[in-house]
């Protein structure tokens, strides 16, 4: 039969002989490749005690954003939903009430904000599309869970520590993002 390919290698059905049916070159030849590797760098690490240094473009679990006083800075204004290709943003707007101004900083804001990490792509459209700095792509990744429901992030998940409140848990959500709290353009 002709080979589909050049990579067929013929397979030898030669008798063997009483050496060679004892198995033990073989044996000892794989123990002595397996010994070999005693003595090489580790390709492995012990995760999670240890981590490896993501990419400087690393785009992870996406994080909603405040301003220096604290205030959520998104609007409820939908750009993000619509610029996402995998459809994984919900949300519903509110207007803001007298009394608010220091939790919202627009008059209008996401009541409720839900992305679907099953559905997200990671592609980061939706912190391009968004005019008020209020979403953006973090250098952590969704963790894993048993249950689909369990990957359905609403604001809870998604919104990043109070800056005031508790500025230790805010630097550390932020990471290394420098934010401009008034308008579009995230820089690393
Ligand atoms: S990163 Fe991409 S896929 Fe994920 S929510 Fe944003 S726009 Fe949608
Ligand atoms: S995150 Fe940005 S784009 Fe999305 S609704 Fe809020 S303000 Fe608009």
């Amino acid at each position: 039969m002709q080979a589909l390919t050049n990579r067929a290698k013929p397979v030898s059905r030669k008798k063997m002989n009483l050496w060679e049916s004892m198995y033990l070159p073989e044996i000892l030849r794989g123990m002595f490749i397996t010994f070999k590797h005693i003595f090489r760098k580790k390709v492995t690490i012990n995760y999670p005690e240890q981590t490896r240094p993501f990419s400087p473009v690393f785009r992870g679990l996406q994080i909603l954003n405040r301003d220096e006083e604290g205030r959520e800075n998104c609007t409820a204004c939908g750009l993000c939903a619509v610029a996402c290709p995998a459809e994984a943003i919900t949300m519903e707007a509110a207007e803001r009430q007298p009394g608010e101004e220091h939790l919202y900083r627009e008059e209008k804001y996401a009541a409720k904000y839900e992305i679907n990490m099953l559905r997200c792509i990671f592609c980061g459209l939706c912190e391009e599309a968004c005019p008020k700095d209020a979403v953006y792509l973090s250098e952590t990744f969704a963790p894993a869970n048993y249950q689909r429901k369990g990957f359905i992030y609403g604001k809870k998940d998604l919104l990043i520590p109070h800056p005031k409140e508790d500025p230790e848990a805010y630097a550390k959500a932020k990471g290394s993002r420098k934010l401009h709290p008034e308008g579009h353009g995230n820089e690393k």
